[in-house]
């Protein structure tokens, strides 16, 4: 039990030298989201990942001890990536960090399922859609989206996917049992800004004035009491 607990704070340490930081808490809360999400043996594997892309090959001289081959590794990592996790880069051409967020604990997500329609606020370059010929309406893709995009309205009805809501994460599609639903790129693609200097240049300019603050507080309220969503005035 010691052990594991070790490693969860290792992993907890490693986390927060990453771009976006984990940092250790007086209440631990940290650790108890980290049991949540990762069984010792994954726990070990994460400390050996880092931000960037890399072959499995790579991965493997990191974690190799803690596995017998190449293919129980990559086996681990397609577990560990079933979890759903929704992976977030930053909004620039050149990701500065990727989160991994659930819809429970990421602020990002949690004010994302409080909107009625959160995709006036951001932009998705891909959608989810559902063959309806041959979804089992089984709702594993429900479960999955961390941001209620999806739904089924009886048992065995195919899934819809509420294009307002929906950020393209892919999450859903592994989860389907009949690969009936899959991610479409939108006909025109957004292109992001190269640094983050340059998406600071352009979230300043379109926050200066009175007017246009007071006109995202007014879409804030009135996005609040429609939704009675009250929630929303914290952010
Ligand atoms: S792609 Fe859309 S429907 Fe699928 S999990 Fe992501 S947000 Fe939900
Ligand atoms: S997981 Fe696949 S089969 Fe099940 S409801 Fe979603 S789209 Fe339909």
């Amino acid at each position: 039990m010691e052990q594991d607990n070790q490693v969860y704070t290792r992993l907890q340490r490693h986390l927060d030298r990453q771009a976006v930081g984990f940092p250790a808490t007086r209440s631990g809360v940290e650790i108890k989201l980290l049991k949540h999400i990762f069984t010792p043996e994954e726990a070990g594997i994460a400390c050996c990942l880092s931000h960037k892309y890399e072959p499995l090959e790579t991965i493997f001289h990191r974690a190799g001890h803690l596995v017998a081959s190449a293919g129980e590794l990559e086996q681990r990592l397609e577990g560990i990536q079933k979890q759903g996790l929704v992976l977030q880069p930053s909004n620039t051409a050149k990701a500065a960090f990727i989160c991994s967020c659930c819809g429970c604990c990421c602020g990002m997500l949690g004010i994302h399922q409080d909107l009625p329609k959160p995709l006036e606020f951001w932009v998705a370059n891909f959608y989810a859609a559902v063959d309806s010929a041959t979804c089992e309406g089984c709702g594993a893709c429900v479960k999955r989206c961390q941001v209620a995009a999806v739904s089924v309205a009886a048992k065995k009805q195919p899934a819809v996917v509420d294009r307002n809501r929906c950020i393209g994460c892919g999450v859903c599609v592994p989860a389907c049992p009949t690969a009936s639903i899959n991610l479409v790129k939108k006909p025109a693609e957004v292109r992001p800004p190269q640094t983050r200097e340059d998406l600071h240049d352009i979230m300043m300019a379109g926050k200066k004035g009175r007017l246009a603050k007071l006109k995202l507080a007014g879409k804030l309220i009135v996005d609040s009491v429609r939704t009675g969503h009250m929630n929303l005035f914290k952010y």
